[in-house]
This record gives structure tokens, C-alpha cells and sequence, in this order.
């Protein structure tokens, strides 16, 4: 404030002296107004001059006083000036400053560094046009735009491309500049160069995405990343022609595994599999875990024809089940995996769940098929799939509406006798006609609709065995077909001595045969149930004995007192000596242990001698009967007399 100070003094002088001088030289004379004021004056010439000469004399020194000023000022505005040109060079930050009309009119240093453009190469350029990426033109501009409106933006981060062409992505504050007057001049940015920081950003990005998109137990990619892929490769090459080929993999049982010998076990079972899957396919190829045991392997696009695509999927598909079957020692255990494989080819204009859910559904025919495991999605797939649907659909009304009735098939002994019926589940279907156990069974067992029909089948053959012995007739034994996953049910027990009881059936006629294709590890598991119902006076027949896993080993742990020969080594026993040796073991095995056996599907006189000889004693199949309806078994059954 020295300039008002230094006014404010002069301006003093040249007033108070002359009123001072003034009030002494008029002493006792009133001065009232202006002209009484001059006439003093008058009288009094000195007065005159010393009043006028000070009152001169304090403007000149107020005028001096702030000419005086401003020139310190001036001097010490320079010096400001000075310091902050200086300031802004060396500073750290990045600045950049723009004229109205865009055009660089400030870089300093740091600017300098990190852009590699020296201030004299860019003053005057076009910041936007000359620096900034064409992906980031309109939104720089935009936000320089609103500065040179006052609407100052804070962190807007955007890259640029130094001289040498690296990125460097900067965090800009911009800050309008003005003149005196208030008017916008230019824009100016202090940056802040965040290239590191984003790059430790993206590491971090990188892990999270991959995390996103890697199964961690095997190290594959995952369903995302397969699903995005194949989305991302479906547009590059939207309007080729070439073609697409996905399998889909599932493991049989890997469930079973899981349940009975934990998941630890099962968890090495997939690594074990996974890197066996890798092994198999060619560079190239992806290999993907969808998830549970389910992969993927999406075999890279090709212009070819379907039939090439064929036999090139298959080719694959073979070498992996053939890589995954061989055994695996995981622990103590010895485990054998095996592979279902659906196979659907594509063209670029399906869509990625399209694509899936064909593989997936050829996988569930191949899952069906037990020779190949291998399927293609085809027409009559769809077809087949469409008519699976009404059947599953259908359980529900057909137990309402009773489409499920029971035949029975005699089985005899040697000497002819009648010794029990098996009971055989059909299902007059409302649409499809007269359905066998083989059109619905296997498809109610995966879809895990077995225990309504299963316990509907119990019930009804307690029932009519009831009703038999109530009319007087003798029915040395009921053999009753049951699923392994109804011995999987906790209440399979209650429901079994339940209905016994509500029949009175004794559980010594009751037999539950149990197909031996249902495996090891099933058999672990149901052991227990098995043992107590055997406790309880139940029977148990090992059927379609020789087509499944069951080692002798495991099979003697079990308590079965019947088993059956499956009528696969019957039908060729006459032609094949490797189903005359299975069929001579059996019965040698069964006599070592003191079971019951059955031969299954006998049709001709010659198969029956050539059992008979073996020293079968039990049999069934059309060379005695073919299963029959609740009337014609009547007829056969004796009264008890
Ligand atoms: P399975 O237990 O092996 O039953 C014997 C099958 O062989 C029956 O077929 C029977 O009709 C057929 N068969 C009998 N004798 C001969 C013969 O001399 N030659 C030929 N070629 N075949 C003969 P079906 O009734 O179609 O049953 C098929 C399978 O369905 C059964 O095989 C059984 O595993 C299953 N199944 C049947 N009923 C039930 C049931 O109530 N519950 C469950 N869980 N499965 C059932
Ligand atoms: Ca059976
Ligand atoms: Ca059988």
C-alpha cells in the first residue's frame, strides 16, 4: 500500500499546511465563507504565498510519490514475472498452454521431457492435430473447447505419442487463462504423467482378467474365455464359408468318482485328464474346461467340406478317448476315465449357444452309445433329441394317467420247472405308442427321473404278487430290475419294506437285480444298502454279468446269490469261443461261491444243450417264453394245492 501512503502524505501536505497557516493568520477573525476566506487572502499577501507555494508543493511531492511507485512496482511485477516463467519451466508437471484458437503457446520442460518435442519445434502448432491420437481428437478438443468457455475440467486423462512414438498417457487439470480485463486468453494444462502408473493398472488389469478367464485347477482356459473367443472368431470371419468344428467332452461317472472317493481325488483325476486332453490335440486346437468335467476343444476354422470336417474330428476325438482311457494312478487308486465326445460342425452365421448346445446334445448320444462314445450332431439327432424330450416329458402323466404296465418273464431250471417271473416295465405312451425299458429306462437313470418309475414298478409287482398268492397261486420268486441310482436313495430301504409290508410279501421271493454295467464305484457305495437288505431276507442277481467293470474282486465283497449271464455271450455261444470260455468261467465262478446262475436271452435248443452241459441250471429266454402279460403268467402259474 506504499503507493496510497505515499499520495495520501503529499496530498496532506498540500492541504493541512495551507489550512494551518490559514486558521494561524486569521487568529480571532471568523472566516464563514469562500469570500471572506479571499479577502484574508488579500490582506495578507504572505499568507498568499506561503499557502499557495505549500499547497503546489504537496501535489508535486504526492505526484512524485506515485510515480515513484509505480515504477517500484513495475520493477517488482518483472521480478513476479520473472519468477513464475522460471517456476513453470522447471516444474515437474508437464504444462501445456493453448491460445484461443488452439495453437500451442506454452511447453515447458517437463513437457518437453516427456513428450520428446522441444518447445521452439512445437510453439504455434495445432496441439490437438498435431499430438494427440485420432481415437482421442474430439474428446481433447472438447475438453479444451470448455476451458476456453470457463469450464475448467479436473483429471481427464488421455494419451500422447512422443516423438519416438511412445505412448505416455497423461492426467490433465486445465485451467482457463485470462487477461486483466477477465477475458479468455488461452487454456493452460498441468499435466501429470501416469504411464507408470498405468502400466502397474494394467498388470494388475492383466491378472484379474486372467483369473476371469483361466481355470485355476488345470490351467485352461475357462467357459468365458471360450465363449468370448468363439464370439470374437464368428465375426472376423462373418461372411466366409469356412467351417467351424467344436467337441464336447464330458467324463462318464466323474460324479461317482467325486461322491465316493472325494474331491480331491477327483480334482487330480481332471488335471490328470486335462493335460492328457492337451497331449492329444494338435497346436492349434483349443482345449477349454467348461466347468465340472465338461470341456471343450474347438478345432480351428478350415474351408473344407463336411465330410473332410468328419473324418478330422474324428480322428481327434479317437486319439483323446484312446489318450484319456489309459489308467490313471491317482493316490492309491487306479482309475480308468472315459470320454464322451459330441461332435457338431458350424458356419460362420450360427450362433455361439447354437453351436454348444448341438455338441452338447451329440455328447448325450454318445453317452448313450456305449461302443463308440463318439457323436456327431446330425438331423436325425435333432430328431432323436425332440423325441427324448416327449419321453422325459411324458413320466409325469404317464404315472398319473397308469401308461406303465408290467410283463413277466418265466425263468425255468434244468428240469423245466418254473422258478420265478422277472418283471419287465412297458409304457403305453399317449403319442409314441407301445415304449420298452430300452426307450426310457436309460434316459430317466440321466435324467435322474428313475426313482418315480422305479418306485412305481416295486409297488405294482408287490402288488400283483399279492394279488397271486391271494388267489391261491405259487410264485416261487419275483425278479425285480432296479437302477443303481435308486440304490443311491436314502429312502430306497423304507420304500422296499414299506410296500413288503403293506403287500405281506416274505423278502426271501423278492430278487433286485443289478445290472453290472452299473460300476466299481457304485458298487462301493451301495454296498451298505446291499447288506442290510440282505440282512433283512432279500435277494440280489448280478445281472448282464461279463458287460460291465465289476472285477471278481468287488464283486465278491457283495452279497448277490444270483448272477445271470448276459444273453450277449448267449446268442453266439455256438459260434464264438470266447463266449462259450466267458459263459464256462461264470458258471465255474458261480459254483466256487455257491450262486444261482442264470442264462440270459436262450432262444435256440443247441445254446440251452451247450449251458446245460456247462452245468447251467437257470435259464430264460423265447426258447421258453418271451415276457407276458399279467393273464398269460396266471395261466402258467400252479395253485398251491
Ligand atoms: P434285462 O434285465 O437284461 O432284461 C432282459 C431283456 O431281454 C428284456 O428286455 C427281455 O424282453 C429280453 N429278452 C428276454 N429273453 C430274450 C431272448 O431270448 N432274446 C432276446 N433277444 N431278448 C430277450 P426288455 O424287457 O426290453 O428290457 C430291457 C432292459 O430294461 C432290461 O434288461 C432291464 O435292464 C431294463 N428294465 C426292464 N424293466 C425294468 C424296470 O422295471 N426297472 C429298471 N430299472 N430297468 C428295467
Ligand atoms: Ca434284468
Ligand atoms: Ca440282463
Amino acid at each position: 500500500m506504499r503507493l496510497s501512503r505515499n499520495l495520501l502524505y503529499g496530498t496532506l501536505f498540500g492541504v493541512l499546511f495551507p489550512v494551518g497557516a490559514t486558521l494561524l493568520t486569521a487568529n480571532n477573525i471568523p472566516i464563514t465563507n469562500l469570500s471572506s476566506l479571499i479577502d484574508l487572502h488579500r490582506q495578507t499577501p504572505l499568507l498568499l504565498i506561503i499557502d499557495t507555494a505549500s499547497f503546489f508543493l504537496g501535489v508535486f511531492a504526492a505526484f512524485g510519490a506515485y510515480q515513484l511507485d509505480r515504477q517500484f512496482e513495475t520493477q517488482e511485477g518483472a521480478h513476479g514475472a520473472d519468477e513464475l516463467r522460471t517456476l513453470i519451466d522447471t516444474a515437474n508437471a508437464p504444462i501445456f498452454g493453448i491460445d484461443t484458437e488452439g495453437l500451442v503457446n506454452e511447453w515447458n520442460q517437463a513437457a518437453e521431457r516427456i513428450t520428446g518435442y522441444s518447445k521452439s519445434e512445437v510453439m504455434g502448432r495445432d496441439l490437438v492435430e498435431s499430438f494427440i491420437t485420432e481415437d482421442y481428437k474430439v474428446s481433447v478438443k472438447g475438453v479444451l473447447d470448455e476451458a476456453l468457455k470457463g469450464r475448467e475440467t479436473a483429471n481427464y486423462a488421455f494419451p500422447l505419442y512422443s516423438k519416438t512414438n511412445a505412448r505416455v498417457d497423461v492426467l490433465l487439470n486445465s485451467t482457463t487463462r485470462r487477461d486483466s480485463q477477465g477475458g479468455v486468453v488461452g487454456v493452460v494444462g498441468v499435466g501429470q504423467d501416469v504411464t507408470e502408473l498405468n502400466s502397474a493398472q494394467k498388470e494388475f488389469e492383466r491378472k484379474l482378467t486372467s483369473a476371469a478367464n483361466y481355470d485355476v485347477l488345470t490351467g485352461l482356459p475357462n467357459r468365458r474365455y471360450f465363449y468370448d473367443y468363439l464370439a470374437g472368431q464368428l465375426e472376423t470371419h462373418q461372411g466366409s464359408d469356412e467351417i467351424g468344428t467344436l467337441l464336447f467332452l464330458d467324463l462318464d461317472r466323474f460324479k461317482l468318482v467325486n461322491d465316493s472317493l472325494g474331491h480331491s481325488i477327483g480334482d487330480q483325476l481332471l488335471q490328470v485328464v486335462s493335460k492328457r486332453l492337451q497331449a492329444s490335440v494338435r497346436t492349434g486346437d483349443l482345449v477349454c474346461r467348461l466347468g465340472g468335467d465338461e470341456f471343450i476343444v474347438l478345432l480351428p476354422l478350415e474351408g473344407v467340406v463336411f465330410k473332410q470336417a468328419d473324418e478330422r474330428a474324428e480322428k481327434i476325438a479317437r486319439q483323446i478317448t484312446a489318450a484319456v482311457k489309459q489308467p490313471i494312478k491317482v493316490g492309491q487308486h487306479e482309475l480308468s476315465a472315459h470320454m464322451s465326445i459330441g461332435i457338431s460342425h458350424f458356419t460362420m452365421t450360427d450362433g455361439v449357444e447354437t453351436i454348444v448346445t448341438r455338441s452338447d446334445n451329440a455328447m448325450y448320444l454318445a453317452k448313450g452309445d456305449a461302443a463308440s462314445n463318439i457323436a456327431f450332431y446330425t438331423d436325425a439327432v435333432h430328431q432323436q433329441l425332440t423325441h427324448q424330450m416327449q419321453v422325459l416329458e411324458g413320466i409325469q402323466e404317464a404315472l398319473v394317467e397308469d401308461q406303465f404296465f408290467m410283463h413277466y418273464q418265466p425263468q425255468f431250471n434244468h428240469r423245466q420247472e418254473l422258478i420265478g417271473v422277472e418283471a419287465l416295465v412297458r409304457w403305453q405312451h399317449s403319442q409314441l405308442g407301445l415304449l420298452l425299458p430300452d426307450q426310457f429306462i436309460g434316459l430317466a437313470e440321466q435324467y435322474h427321473r428313475i426313482n418315480e418309475i422305479g418306485s412305481w414298478v416295486i409297488d405294482r409287482v408287490l402288488s400283483q404278487v399279492a394279488q397271486w398268492h391271494q388267489a391261491g397261486y405259487v410264485l416261487p420268486k419275483v425278479a425285480i430290475n432296479i437302477s443303481p441310482g435308486q440304490l443311491l436313495d436314502e429312502n430306497f430301504s423304507t420304500i422296499v419294506n414299506a410296500l413288503r409290508e403293506q403287500y405281506g410279501i416274505n423278502p426271501e421271493r423278492i430278487v433286485f437285480e443289478i445290472t453290472e454295467s452299473a460300476d466299481i464305484e457304485h458298487f462301493n457305495l451301495i454296498s451298505t444298502v446291499l447288506r442290510d437288505l440282505k440282512g433283512q431276507g432279500y435277494r440280489f442277481s448280478l445281472d448282464d454279468f461279463g458287460t460291465g467293470y465289476a472285477s471278481m474282486t468287488h464283486f465278491k465283497r457283495l452279497p448277490f446269490s444270483q448272477v445271470k449271464i448276459d444273453q450277449s455271450f448267449v446268442a453266439d455261444i455256438e459260434s464264438n469261443a470266447d463266449s462259450l470260455a466267458i459263459a464256462e468261467v461264470v458258471l465255474a465262478m458261480a459254483r466256487s461261491l455257491k450262486l444261482e446262475v442264470i442264462a440270459e436271452g436262450v432262444e435256440t435248443q443247441s445254446q440251452l444243450e451247450i449251458l446245460n452241459k456247462l452245468g447251467c441250471t437257470g435259464y430264460q429266454g423265447y426258447l421258453f417264453s418271451k415276457p407276458l402279460s399279467v393273464q398269460a403268467i396266471t395261466s402258467l402259474l400252479r395253485r398251491a394245492d
